[in-house]
């Protein structure tokens, strides 16, 4: 049996543990990663930039469900290689680096590796993968990687994740050829050369966003910093003290309509701070119902509900650890930060500046403001018609992946199995993680991708697990 995971973020790297730890024999995994420095950490673990902590608590992110402790005990014992970052003894509720976190889980990967049954191994390959082919159902895949490299697999995982924001839709698009536009907020390449007096415009006011104004105050960055969404919202700040709420009963007709989605969470916060819990514990005890409750939702509500309720929804469900909350108070107040909602109408390069012309909401008059550099935070790109991927455009155009019809990513079976041609299942070729949204909605964090990979995991063993209790009966 040969797997090949194209993607070495934390998708790809959680079900080749999975695998490793399960298989019992004659496995090959590939796991494929175009760029080797995010080989086993992806985009979000990777990043080298000062001041980017993971978004929720130490506690919360063990790469084993049943072992909720594992992160904070494989910190406890890497003390000594953390100790100009860390504080021991290690509070659980702290917001650990990014980056730390990527160290854990290339280190679970290669205990995995150290592990695994006898002629069950991993081979890690560097290179982008641009296409995967087959001759026919029931056939091995053809894996071709950039430089004419290719592989067998019997089985293939799509774990692409996050693929770069999309650009801002502009009258002239020229700007985006400017060495003052940085198209992907999560490398380092974003903030280099930037003088310390620059002002910036950050588009999009989501976690990335806040991650890079820590960045910018890390490097002591003296310019003003603008950012700019359509809402203008910022993340909640997160509350560690908040005690865990009950599991929710989902009333039936908050299934079929987004309102009465709207409608039953306020309900439920009213009565939950009635018993002294705060809202943030109501949305963490829904979180787990959303994949039933996006489902059952008719297209006509889903598209209700990213109209009308998405900007909230996300603004609380995806909060921002406490210290972060404090220094944007203080970014703000001081002056340094500026946070409008408003949409960008232009932007030109005039010399070394950029004009940037901008529509605040709900208003006509355009406003104008001149920076140094752009960069855009307006989040991963999920339509995939969109991105200039050979690997997506081959499996679209072969009809290998379907995107839905929100363009939030593809259609899958239940268990993961990627659908094609009149919604038919592509025997052998799966996903997990951010391209599963169209099914999840809820499908980017460690804890649904933990549970996806998990499932993954047994469906890619079914086969391996057949053959050996026919052996066995043999
Ligand atoms: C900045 C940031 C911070 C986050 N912080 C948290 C957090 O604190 N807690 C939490 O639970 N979640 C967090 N998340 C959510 C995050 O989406 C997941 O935790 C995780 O990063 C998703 O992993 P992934 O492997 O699916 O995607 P990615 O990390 O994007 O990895 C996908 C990989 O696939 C590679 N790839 C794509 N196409 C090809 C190809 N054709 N050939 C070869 N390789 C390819 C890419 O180069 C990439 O490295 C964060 C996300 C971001 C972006």
């Amino acid at each position: 049996m040969k797997i090949a995971i194209i993607g070495g973020g934390l998708s790809g790297v959680l079900t080749a543990i999975y695998l490793l730890r399960k298989a019992v024999s004659s496995t090959t995994i590939y796991l494929i990663e175009q760029h080797k420095h995010q080989l086993g950490r992806g985009v979000a673990y990777a990043s080298t930039l000062e001041y980017q902590p993971l978004n929720v608590p130490a506690a919360a992110m063990s790469l084993f469900e049943e072992q909720p402790n594992d992160f904070v005990a494989w910190l406890s014992s890497h003390q000594r290689a953390y100790t100009t970052q860390l504080t021991f003894p290690l509070n659980p509720q702290d917001f650990v680096p990014r980056c730390i976190f990527g160290d854990y889980l290339q280190a679970r990967l290669q205990e995995a590796v150290g592990k695994a049954a006898k002629g069950v191994e991993l081979i890690s390959l560097v290179g982008e993968v641009c296409s995967a082919k087959r001759q026919e159902e029931g056939n091995p895949f053809l894996l071709t990687l950039g430089g004419g490299h290719s592989i067998w697999a019997n089985k293939v995982v799509l774990a692409l994740g996050n693929l770069a924001p999309a650009p801002i839709p502009l009258a002239d698009p020229s700007f985006y050829q400017s060495s003052a536009y940085a198209a992907s907020p999560w490398c380092a390449e974003a903030l280099a050369g930037l003088p310390v007096t620059a002002p910036v415009l950050l588009i999009g006011s989501s976690l990335t966003m806040v991650d890079l104004v820590g960045s910018l105050w890390a490097r002591k960055h003296q310019g003003k910093i603008c950012v700019v969404s359509r809402h203008g919202l910022l993340p909640q700040p997160y509350d560690v003290n908040a005690v865990p709420y009950s599991r929710l009963p989902i009333p039936v007709q908050v299934r079929t309509s987004a309102l009465e989605l709207f409608r039953f969470i306020r309900c439920e916060i009213r009565k939950a701070e009635a018993k002294g819990y705060s809202w943030h514990s109501v949305l963490d005890a829904l979180r787990d119902e959303i994949p039933a409750i996006w489902q059952a939702f008719s297209l006509q509500e889903k598209k209700r509900f990213m109209r009308h309720i998405r900007p909230y929804w996300e603004v609380h469900r995806h909060r921002m650890p406490e210290r972060s909350a404090a220094l944007l108070e203080e970014l703000q107040a001081s002056g340094q930060l500026h946070v409008m909602a408003a949409t960008v109408v232009a932007l030109q390069q005039h010399g070394t500046a950029v004009q940037v012309t901008l529509r605040k909401r709900k208003r006509e008059e355009t406003i104008h403001l001149s920076v140094d550099s752009v960069i855009n935070c307006t989040g991963p790109q999920s339509d995939l018609t969109k991105v200039d991927m050979p690997l997506v455009q081959q499996l679209l155009a072969d009809r290998m992946m379907t995107p839905d019809a929100l363009r939030l990513g593809v259609l899958t079976s239940p268990q993961g199995v990627l659908l094609g041609e009149q919604a038919a299942p592509v025997t052998g070729l799966y996903t997990l993680g951010p391209l599963r949204k169209a099914t999840w909605y809820e499908s980017t964090a460690l804890r649904e991708i933990r549970r996806q990979a998990g499932t993954l995991t047994n469906e890619l063993l079914q086969q391996e697990q057949i053959e050996q209790e026919v052996g066995e009966v043999a």
